[in-house]
């Protein structure tokens, strides 16, 4: 197998340049968590095409790769990751024609959704303050408040790393359900336009709706620590997470810089310098404890990088 250097040094440095390659770049800058080690290579494509052309050559070539849309939902490894980060920061671009709106895969999805309100277009206000990109919600499909990312897209272009081949996914063929894709199922995808329709609506109407939502969040979220959000997924029988992490008495416990938040149980902060096993070692407690005091199967909605 080829190295990192080695498989970057076969493209020119005018598209090495255009792409912003970043060596042995930490992780912890580019998570939501702030945590996780050195990575080999992190590089920005600035086009959906260079993503491409990127993604299917690493794949050929069996560089190991992972694809970093926001890292809100990410714990990335204290010993980094030997491979390349492609970050989608850049595909950010949108349009909207009549009620549909395309969107590429980096653009944020409070992007997303302004935008649109300041073009008479709404529907997504309960999506407002998921930090994500268009790519990570769709991946995941992002929700809350009842409402979810898969509600809202009509269809998806996306690239077969394996054979290079782009196509379009429709709704139904995105195998949505609670917090997943097929995007989760086949690795080998990469997402990287998505449309949307969306219904016309008062701007007006929009932006009471985003103030609201935003109140929600700042009252029962602790938006003042670095997170990843929500730890786990809703477990199926209806309870949510946090009051069984809360009935088994963990709210409030810590290891290292790590913390199962006091305000919302379902979250772990990082309160200063917190490291991935710190983190890895609260998600084993609240498993065991839960599993052990109410027979549930807490399942983790973080993912590891
Ligand atoms: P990342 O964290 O960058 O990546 C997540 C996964 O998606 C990775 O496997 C990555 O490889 C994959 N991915 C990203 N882009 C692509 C792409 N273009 N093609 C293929 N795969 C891709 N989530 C909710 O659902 N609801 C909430 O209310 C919510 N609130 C949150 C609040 C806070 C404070 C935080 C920090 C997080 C919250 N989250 C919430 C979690 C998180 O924002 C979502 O899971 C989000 O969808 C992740 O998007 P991302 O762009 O950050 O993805």
């Amino acid at each position: 197998m080829l190295s990192v250097h080695d498989f970057l040094s076969s493209f020119s440095p005018a598209f090495l340049a255009e792409n912003t390659v970043l060596f042995e770049k930490t992780l912890a800058s580019l998570t939501t968590f702030h945590i996780g080690g050195v990575a080999d290579a992190v590089i920005s494509p600035p086009s959906v095409s260079s993503l491409c052309t990127l993604v299917c050559a690493a794949k050929a070539q069996g560089i190991p790769y992972r694809i970093l849309g926001a890292g809100s939902n990410i714990l990335a490894p204290d010993e980094g990751f030997q491979g390349l980060v492609f970050l989608t920061k850049k595909l950010n671009k949108i349009s909207i024609n009549g009620n549909y709106v395309l969107a590429e895969c980096g653009l944020p999805l409070n992007s997303l959704i302004l935008h649109t309100m300041r073009h008479g277009l709404g529907g997504m206000s309960s999506l407002y303050g998921i930090p994500a990109s268009v790519g990570g919600a769709v991946y995941m499909n992002a929700g809350a408040h009842g409402d979810e990312i898969s509600r809202h897209l009509v269809k998806a272009e996306v690239l077969d790393a394996e054979s290079g081949v782009r196509f379009y996914l429709a709704n139904d063929e995105l195998s949505f359900a609670y917090r997943t894709s097929v995007l989760q199922s086949q690795k080998n995808l990469v997402l990287l336009r998505a449309y949307f329709c969306l219904p016309s609506v008062l701007c007006e109407e929009t932006r009471r709706e985003i103030c609201e939502v935003c109140r929600r969040r700042r009252d029962s979220q602790p938006l003042e620590f670095p997170s990843a959000g929500s730890a786990f997924r809703r477990p199926e029988g209806g309870v949510e997470a946090w009051r069984l992490i809360d009935a088994a008495g963990l709210r409030g416990m810590r290891i290292g810089g790590a913390e199962i938040s006091k305000k919302h149980a379902g979250f772990i902060v990082n309160c200063g310098g917190a490291t991935a096993s710190d983190v890895r070692a609260l998600l084993d407690i609240c498993q065991e404890r839960v599993g052990a005091l109410f027979g549930v199967r807490l399942v983790r909605e973080i993912e590891f990088l």
